[in-house]
């Protein structure tokens, strides 16, 4: 049944240098990624400007899938110039599209870990999860504006001597998806996890960072997290506006007595978050430093900034 609805979508898929129909850009279950987790990927965004559509920071994103690549030892073929042209033609191709998702993985059905076949397939995927995926679920889908955020102190975010947290990898997303499945049964929208000496890392897709009782800017440091996208943006407009944002080791306690709180990531940009473990985050409104970061960059992504039109890839 969902795969007579999976089969209703409209789009066109590049694999491996070539475009699929939606409905063809399928993988064995067996596939070697499947079983172990090995696929790695990245997921940006596209923007409408007064330009025409734009891919934000497209090639920092196609970067670091190849850093992923690197991390998890898959022998990616495509140089990056290739990927970023590849995924401009992508949307070209995909009318409307707002995410592309590129994937890299090893379709192939292996006896052992390690694959005797080692050939790395490329999926590019450029879609409006709207009408394209969502409505075709069965269930709620959950979108919310502000977040409710559980601290979650049972599973701890990957270890860094296991796989390092800057690996885009399927493998790496296991605990979080059950730590934040279990969140969401107990009413709150996100979890945020801890490493293993106790300190805040990341919610399981986006970054975190708080503003404290002084004003002061932070977020955990870089060997701690995924680098993403929007975390970085995030700094750098801080800075453009005469913020300077501390790297650094942040607990959970400082979490609960912030003056502000909140997520980034790719999908929603700057996302408050006005709860923590059930209690408010200050007066348990959206902050001032959260309002001016997030307008700024919403500008930004729309092209409507002069000092970071080099973030737009046109399309
Ligand atoms: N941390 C993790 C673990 C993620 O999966 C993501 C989403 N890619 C992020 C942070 C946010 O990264 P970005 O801003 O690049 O979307």
């Amino acid at each position: 049944m969902s795969e007579a609805r999976a089969t209703s979508v409209e789009r066109t898929i590049w694999r491996d240098g070539h475009f699929v129909a939606w409905r063809d850009a399928t993988v064995h279950v067996l596939a070697q990624s499947l079983q172990r987790g090995s696929l790695a990927f990245d997921y940006l965004s596209v923007y409408e400007t007064a330009r025409g559509p734009a891919a934000f920071r497209l090639r920092d994103h196609v970067e670091r899938l190849a850093t992923t690549c690197r991390i998890v030892g898959l022998p990616l073929a495509y140089p990056v110039e290739t990927l970023v042209e590849a995924a401009a033609e992508t949307v070209r191709r995909n009318h409307g599209a707002k995410s592309v998702k590129i994937s890299a993985l090893i379709p192939s059905v292996e006896v052992e870990l390690v694959p005797q076949d080692e050939r790395v397939s490329v999926f590019i995927a450029a879609y409006d999860s709207g009408p394209d995926i969502i409505a075709h679920n069965p269930g709620e889908y959950r979108r919310r504006d502000v977040l409710s955020l559980k601290i979650e102190r049972e599973k701890s975010a990957r270890r860094e001597d296991i796989l390092p947290p800057h690996a885009k990898v399927g493998g790496n997303y296991t605990a979080a998806m059950t730590a934040k499945w279990r969140a969401r049964r107990e009413g709150f929208d996100d979890v945020v996890l801890l490493d293993e000496n106790g300190f805040v890392t990341e919610g399981p897709t986006a970054n975190l960072f708080l503003v404290d009782a002084d004003g002061r800017l932070a977020t955990p440091p870089a060997n701690k997290v995924l680098l993403g996208i929007t975390r970085d943006s995030v700094i750098r407009l801080a800075r453009a506006n005469g913020i300077h944002c501390a790297e650094r080791d942040i607990t959970p306690d400082e979490l609960t007595v912030a003056a502000e709180v909140f997520l980034t990531g790719t999908s929603v940009g700057v996302w408050p978050v006005l709860r923590v473990d059930g209690g408010a985050v200050a007066s348990g409104d959206v902050g001032p430093m959260t309002t001016r970061l997030r307008d700024r960059y919403r500008a930004v992504v729309r092209g409507e900034d002069p000092d970071f039109q080099h973030w737009l890839h046109y399309i």
